[in-house]
């Protein structure tokens, strides 16, 4: 086993002369030395500075190779955060370490390590010098070593250290594979190796549930940790709190209402407690499945709120485009003393944004700075070009980002674009675009923006050239794609999916719409006006379009008159935002589409975003 060697922010030499710097204004008291005292010294610490004074009274009274006062030392400096020193200190003994030193003291190293934010590598290489040292590890150094993995993502290292468990014979234990399945989850490409040693486990204990579930949601594979929530139950597993939030966040993302509805039933009924941040997750879910009345009426009955609890509604009021009633929170909030941080504000200045309402939104930011103390970040900037641009302010937003304190990212610069392209300003829209590609060439999404651009400017050929370039730069677009749920089941599509077993009648469906619409006075929008940020590309037919095909199905597959709801991860087209209105009167349906920017709500014609989206 090979692991880079430990890198030191201290030095041996440079440590002592940190310490002989320190050593002049040791207290008085400090001078009776005895191994009880130091360690009672050291049990007092409470700040860095203290430490160092305390060490130089250990190296003045020559307990620096007295083991039990150098473990204290190094827990107490890793409990300061202050893991690199810690480690100076292990590795200036070199000479006489495996004397000195023993499990338990690198346990508490690489558990430091573990938890610091930078150099989680050191942990792994602080493993790696106890094995070459012959210092054995237990059952408690693995789940810290792992931990330090999965925090650096590296799946080679997970693997080795894998192999350092069975080697050590640690491979049944409970703790150590839960942080094994963790570990792996959390490396690119592990997620079957977690899956492998999950399979392995007895599956009494919820820990282990947890750890592979949230493994799959951390990917994006939502189905996957729904179905193996379900399977929990059938085993008869009783989740914990983590699981069921992690599910609960799963189910916001695909837009499973029945399912997270069952989920709100199931805590009742089994009597799991309802902390804040339970409560926090539901909400969430509700909002983002669709269900604002239910987000809200829960919202109502919550004894205690966290400032979570007030941004996760006023988040969901936003994207339903209750601007004001959003706003009306946000006051509500203040009143009952809760101080705004920077997260809520995206809600409120999102809110404002899909609501029009620009002077509002404006007084917020300006609130931000002025009443609260809080620096803009580069999120509510962004906020606040979208917030012109979707009034049609172009010059505004223009204006605005030339004034910005730092770099407006690819984001600002996309919604920059779509404002320029829906007011009619191809060329200015085309070279921003340009240098954005230049900035961002593995992009994909850039190069459609582009390409649909020269569709709008009926630039054919430049057109196809940006398809060629796709091409040869092996650059691939981000797929439409729309989930339904039907009796609890997730079912995907694509744009131009054949995928579906049914799919023919699926296509016979859309087809017959198609004719319906158009006796019903809907024309296909071929050159469209309001195109954006990740939009799907003009090539894919239109009537291909992945909430096509799903608003078919649906309307195959449910009784006349039920609700449809559908999740699509891009921005709707405008051609499809027209056409769903057309579906809502024809068919007499509601139909609540959740695209990447906010809800839609069709019925009898109309949308609820009144075309602000
Ligand atoms: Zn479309
Ligand atoms: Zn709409």
């Amino acid at each position: 086993m090979r692991f880079s060697s430990p890198k030191f922010k201290f030095s041996p030499s440079s440590l002592t002369a940190k310490i002989e710097s320190k050593v002049s204004i040791q207290t008085p008291s400090l001078s009776r030395a005895s191994e009880q005292h130091c360690l009672s010294l050291l049990q007092a610490c409470n700040s860095f500075s203290n430490l160092l004074q305390i060490h130089s009274h250990i190296l003045k009274s020559g307990l620096n190779s007295n083991p039990f006062v150098l473990t204290k030392l190094i827990s107490t400096a890793s409990s300061l955060n202050a893991i690199d020193y810690a480690s100076s200190v292990v590795f200036s003994n070199c000479d006489n370490i495996t004397r000195i030193f023993d499990t338990f003291l690198f346990n508490t190293l690489i558990r430091g390590y573990a938890h610091s934010t930078v150099a989680k590598i050191n942990g792994v290489a602080a493993f790696s010098f106890m094995l070459r040292n012959a210092i054995f590890p237990n059952k408690f150094t693995f789940p810290f070593v792992l931990k330090a993995c999965a925090g650096l993502g590296d799946l080679n290292l997970g693997k080795q250290v894998h192999g350092s468990v069975v080697k050590f014979g640690f491979e049944a234990d409970l703790y150590v594979q839960n942080t094994l399945v963790h570990a792996y989850s959390s490396c690119g490409g592990g997620i079957e190796l977690a899956r492998e040693v999950f399979d392995g486990m007895p599956k009494s204990d919820p820990v282990c549930w947890s750890a592979m579930i949230g493994g799959y949601v951390r990917l994006g594979r939502c189905n996957d940790a729904v179905v193996l929530f379900r399977e929990m139950q059938i085993e008869g597993v009783k989740p914990d709190e983590v699981t069921v939030v992690t599910v609960l966040s799963a189910c916001a993302d695909m837009g499973a209402l029945e399912l997270g509805k069952w989920i709100g039933i199931y805590v009742e009924k089994e009597g799991i407690a309802k902390t804040v941040p339970l409560c926090n997750a539901l909400i969430d879910m509700f909002a983002k499945c669709g269900s604002i009345d239910d987000a809200l009426r829960l919202f109502g009955e919550m004894p205690e709120r966290s400032i979570v609890s007030w941004t996760s509604i006023i988040d969901g009021l936003a994207m339903h485009g209750h601007g004001r009633e959003a706003i009306a929170l946000f006051e509500e909030m203040k009143s009952v003393g809760v101080i705004p941080d920077d997260v809520v504000f995206i809600g409120v200045l999102s809110a404002c944004s899909h609501a029009g309402m620009v002077e509002k939104g404006c007084h917020y930011f300006d609130s931000m700075r002025n009443e609260f103390t809080i620096i803009p970040k580069i999120e509510h900037y962004g906020c606040m070009v979208d917030l012109f641009s979707r009034a049609g302010l172009v010059k505004r937003a223009l204006e605005f980002v030339q004034d910005m304190p730092m770099e407006p990212n690819p984001v600002i610069w996309r919604t920059l674009i779509s404002a320029c392209r829906a007011h009619g300003e191809l060329e200015l829209s085309e070279s921003i675009t340009k240098q954005l590609i230049g900035a961002e060439p593995m992009h994909g999404s850039n190069y459609v923006l582009l390409s649909n651009i020269y569709a709008s400017m009926h630039g054919w050929e430049k057109k196809s050239k940006i398809r060629y370039l796709m091409g040869e730069r092996g650059i691939r677009k981000v797929p439409g794609c729309s989930l339904i749920e039907l009796d609890s089941k997730i079912y995907e599509f694509v744009a131009g999916d054949k995928s579906h077993e049914k799919y023919k009648e699926i296509y016979e469906m859309v087809e017959e719409m198609g004719r319906e619409l158009r006796i019903a006075g809907y024309v296909p929008t071929t050159s469209e006006v309001l195109l954006d940020i990740d939009e799907e590309d003009k090539e894919d037919t239109l009537y291909k379009h992945s909430e096509k095909l799903a608003i078919a199905f649906a309307l195959l597959n449910t009784k006349p008159g039920t609700l449809i709801r559908i999740v699509k991860n891009l921005r709707i087209c405008s051609d499809c935002h027209s056409a769903i209105k057309f579906i809502s009167k024809v068919y007499n349906r509601e139909i609540v589409v959740r695209d990447r920017n906010r809800f839609h709500l069709f019925k009898d014609g109309e949308c609820s975003c009144k075309g602000y989206w």
